[in-house]
């Protein structure tokens, strides 16, 4: 299993997914051109994708979909909601738009959407099972339901939104009413939120951590970091032994291979 966060934020997000033969990208809200050379940069290559799945409508998250379609063969999913509250619906090759199911099989791999609470038509994050193995991802959440609970635990990989640290936000430039959406049931997990989080999974086993989808004005990477660390640290979590932590990034990949070969 390897994962690739091609990019995270609200300029663009996409992440790639490798399990076995599989290949699977999250998300295409970056140019199709940064898509493909992202992917030529991990060896994966953007005509070996099997599927591409869609998260929400969000611009960051669609923004590179129709040149991607256009140029590349590859299904797309996303629930029929979502597919309606896309503004450029109309100019996709119908039969590569494809509804998305609560379970579906992607070559070897087994796919569960879940909803998560965003100020979007029908918003899901992903849980991925191959080869005894699991990862969740699960970015723009304004908070952490039971179903983002459920499919969060027993994840040996968790992609997770860090959104903001709250002082940052609260004392920010951001106009008030947009500083509200952000902290709202609707809105974006603080990094204090994706560490207790995190916490309350009461994990048994190591877990490969990526704090995503971090904002470039009301957060900073080593912050993120810190403030997660610290939490799982008093909570009695050593690093490296029970998790590793990687943060993310709008403008460069990371990755890691669960299976430590990398
Ligand atoms: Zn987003
Ligand atoms: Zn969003």
């Amino acid at each position: 299993m390897e994962i690739h966060v091609l990019a995270s934020g609200s300029t663009g997000n996409a992440t790639c997914l490798k399990f076995g033969e599989t290949a699977v990208l999250v998300d295409a809200g970056i140019s199709a051109r940064r898509i493909k050379k992202g992917l030529d940069e991990v060896g994966i290559g953007v005509e070996n994708l099997s599927a591409v799945l869609i998260t929400h409508e969000h611009t960051d998250h669609i923004n590179g979909l129709k040149t991607l379609m256009k140029r590349y063969q590859v299904p797309v999913y996303t629930r029929p909601d979502t597919w309606d509250a896309i503004s450029f619906r109309s100019l996709l090759p119908e039969v590569r738009c494809l509804p998305l199911a609560d379970s579906l099989d992607i070559g070897n791999v087994k796919v569960e959407p879940f909803s998560i609470s965003h100020d979007a038509a029908d918003p899901v994050g992903f849980s991925f099972y191959h080869a005894g193995r699991k990862c969740c991802l699960a970015t723009d959440l304004g908070f952490v339901t039971d179903p983002v609970k459920k499919a969060l635990t027993g994840s040996d990989t968790v992609v997770l939104e860090a959104n903001h640290d709250v002082d940052m936000l609260k004392t920010g430039s951001y106009p008030w009413p947009l500083k509200r959406r952000i902290m709202s049931n609707k809105g974006h997990l603080s990094n204090v939120d994706a560490g207790w989080t995190l916490v309350r999974l009461a994990q048994n086993r190591h877990t490969d951590i990526f704090l995503a989808h971090l904002s470039r004005e009301n957060n900073r990477p080593d912050i993120a970091q810190t403030t997660v660390t610290g939490i799982l640290e008093e909570a009695g979590y050593t690093q490296t032994a029970d998790f590793t932590l990687y943060v993310t990034y709008p403008d460069r990949t990371v990755s890691s291979d669960a299976d430590g070969q990398k």
